[in-house]
């Protein structure tokens, strides 16, 4: 299962796009999309790829040219948008495609779907998104075509799990899942949780992204995030921390996010209990492998919910990342 994102800097501008794929590198992105609206776009491409080194996936919506040029120029994977491209262009992109042996992602959306759909299935339902689809398929199998990935979709969650939930019965190609324009941070990561989540957790969905607007490296841990709480891939530390209530004595939102952010980027496993009191906190998190369970200006460092050692409020943050890091050492996602 790898985790997807895709820039928004100007591609033509080689050093803040290969500046912005290497943050996502870094905070664990596996595969990238850039988008490629124009021939200087494709030209960048090469000097892109010289500077990093995560696969490289041209995103190119109406010019059938710029997918060959694309794939010319190195790039390990296409996204077309079907409806925007004609049958017999899209031949010429598979022809070159199979020449170069570069996947395709058959990027269905339903804000683009083919006229003759949408008037048939009034409007962009899961319905049409499939048959888009499975159209499209069609070519590229005529064409002795088989490096395809799929993805449908929508904006609306229930169609586009609707949508996921039909194409995964009727192929075997892989599924590149994703809530499209899911809007700021809190929105995308609701939505993208409940249709990445409920396919996921069907078994249904070999690459995800999860879309935000703003900076894309945010959308990496909320990709985890996902992963993490469906226990489909253990990576990154996994902070647990407790709503509190009356008998939390510790600022726990500080604690919490001064940790947090001291992880961003980890990629080892290690669940992390930050609770605001010792009355239920190491019971409620024992199988974290590290907390802290407040008291009046101190807390206890609890290890496997096993009490053992007391911290001065003020050292909660320096001894908790100390000991942690020394647990991090040499410890893999699980
Ligand atoms: Fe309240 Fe303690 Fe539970 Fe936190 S761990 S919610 S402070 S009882």
């Amino acid at each position: 299962m790898a985790v997807q994102s895709m820039t928004n800097t100007d591609t033509r501008d080689v050093e803040a796009t290969s500046a912005q794929i290497n943050a996502l590198d870094e905070a664990g992105c596996e595969i990238v999309r850039i988008a490629v609206p124009d021939n200087d776009a494709v030209q960048a491409i090469p000097e892109i790829k010289k500077r990093i080194h995560l696969p490289l996936v041209a995103d190119i919506h109406f010019h059938y040219q710029l997918a060959i040029d694309a794939i010319k120029q190195g790039v390990d994977g296409i996204r077309i948008n079907p409806g925007n491209i004609d049958k017999e262009k899209i031949r010429e992109i598979v022809k070159t495609a199979k020449e170069r042996r570069v996947v395709i992602r058959i990027g269905v959306n339903a804000g683009s779907l083919q006229k003759d759909l949408a008037q048939e299935y009034g409007g962009p339902t899961a319905e049409a998104l499939v048959v888009s689809a499975l159209r499209n398929i069609e070519i590229f199998e005529d064409e002795g075509f088989d490096l395809i990935k799929l993805s449908l979709k929508s904006s609306d969650v229930p169609t586009m799990i609707e949508a996921y939930r039909l194409i995964a019965a009727k192929t075997d190609y892989p599924l590149h899942l994703g809530v499209t324009e899911a809007g700021t941070l809190v929105d995308a990561a609701i939505k993208s949780a409940l249709g990445i989540g409920m396919l996921l957790y069907e078994g249904i969905g070999d690459t995800i992204r999860v879309s935000v607007t703003g900076n894309p490296v945010h959308e990496i841990p909320l990709a985890y995030s996902i992963l993490r709480a469906l226990k489909i891939r253990m990576v990154g530390p996994e902070i647990v921390s407790c709503p509190t209530c009356g008998r939390c004595q510790i600022d726990l939102l500080a604690l919490t996010q001064k940790i947090e952010n001291a992880l961003i980027g980890r990629k080892d496993y290690l669940k992390v209990a930050l609770m605001g009191c010792v009355v239920n906190g190491p019971g409620e998190a024992a199988d974290a492998d590290i907390g802290i369970a407040g008291g009046r200006g101190f807390g206890m460092l609890f290890k496997k919910g096993k009490a053992t050692k007391k911290i001065a409020e003020k050292n909660f943050v320096p001894v908790l990342l100390e000991e942690i890091n020394s647990m991090l050492k040499g410890k893999k996602e699980v």
